[in-house]
């Protein structure tokens, strides 16, 4: 750290990415990537625009835009494309939060909310989930900031019904409320078409899971337009061109190749619903999880023992050094291969110990 560093970037504590080692093959079962690549059309589009990119992309990224606007059934001014969600996450924390409006969210969820109210100088109003890990959506009724809600919840996986989410929103008619879905496509239903009865709705979603694409980092925000034209403010007053050329084109192939998408997140629930019994049949406890990973703990070792000795058989998963979750590990789900190595690497450290 330079001595020219600010207070407040300097007492920040940065987010965390899962590891992305160089050093060996592993089954990397620790980011909640997808298991499978892009779309094939996408990868011919990107290619296209690789041959032009001494140009600037298109700063409104009209096309794509319309296309997912299409895919949602909402008007394009509904809608904000970003470099991943994280982006537009961010846009909201800074157009929405301020010292006397705080981010309001989860003790356990996504952990760079926190880190974003900190770069931004914003108070976090952190709310306890209950002893199950489950959101009660009463305790966010009437709020004195910017809820944030991530459905499904991460790294639980556990998913909130369309109705409470309504209810979170209708009760704060004031505030925006946000709803993370990065997650959504693996059985939840999406608040999207919620946007037009609520003016303090903001949806965002990401191509990185479902869709394949987090290399690309494509994400976007879905809202009633006057949100819409809030959060282009700061992206025209911070990076116009936040999405490139390819990541344009391949987006574009993410969304003509429907059934792709499609059949891919079949294989990701029904490989996440056999996984999830091979853990249950092994013993472990897991939440009810709607997302592409698992979240489980057992009685027979605690959850950074067994990250390691997973670790040492080549299978990567995530573990978090917080103490409500500490005897959990976060299992994203891959191909139904490496989720047959997985079960079978747990049934050798098991047996092992
Ligand atoms: N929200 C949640 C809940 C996530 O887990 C992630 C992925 N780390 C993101 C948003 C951001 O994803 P991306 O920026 O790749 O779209």
């Amino acid at each position: 750290m330079s001595r020219f560093l600010n207070e407040r970037i300097s007492g920040l504590k940065p987010y965390v990415p899962g590891e992305q080692p160089k050093e060996r093959e592993y089954i990397k079962l620790n980011t909640n990537e997808s298991p499978y690549p892009p779309s094939k059309m996408g990868i011919e589009f990107a290619n296209s625009e690789a041959q032009i990119a001494q140009l600037y992309p298109d700063p409104d990224c009209k096309e794509l835009t319309e296309l997912v606007a299409n895919e949602l059934g909402v008007k394009k001014s509904q809608v904000i494309l970003t470099n991943g969600s994280d982006e537009v996450l961010n846009f909201a924390f800074m157009a929405y939060c301020d010292k006397n409006t705080p981010a309001v969210f989860a003790d356990i969820t996504y952990g760079f909310y926190k880190v974003f109210a900190d770069v931004n100088g914003i108070e976090s109003k952190i709310i306890p989930l209950k002893e199950d890990f489950t959101i009660d959506v009463n305790d966010y009724i009437n709020q004195n900031g910017t809820v944030f809600i991530a459905n499904p919840n991460a790294p639980t996986g556990i998913l909130l019904s369309l109705d409470q989410i309504e209810k979170v929103v209708k009760s704060n008619p004031n505030r925006i409320v946000v709803i993370d879905e990065a997650y959504i496509d693996f059985g939840g239903q999406s608040a999207v078409k919620l946007i037009d009865k609520y003016d303090n709705l903001l949806i965002t979603q990401t191509f990185s899971k479902s869709r394949s694409l987090a290399g690309a980092r494509l994400g976007f925000g879905v809202a009633n337009e006057n949100i819409i034209s809030d959060l282009m403010r700061i992206k025209y007053s911070t990076n116009p061109y936040n999405v490139n050329r390819l990541t344009l084109g391949i987006g574009k192939g993410a969304i003509l190749e429907k059934e792709y998408f499609k059949s891919n997140c079949e294989k990701v629930i029904r490989d996440r619903e056999f996984t999830k019994n091979e853990l249950i049949k092994l013993g472990f406890t897991l939440t009810n999880s709607s997302a592409n990973f698992l979240f489980a703990k057992t009685d027979k070792i605690g959850g950074k023992e067994l990250y390691l000795k997973l670790k040492e058989k080549g299978i990567l998963v995530r573990h978090f050094d917080v103490d409500r979750i500490k005897n959990y590990i976060r299992i994203s789900i891959g191909s139904a291969e490496q989720m047959q190595k997985f079960v079978l690497a747990v049934k050798e450290i098991l047996e092992e110990i």
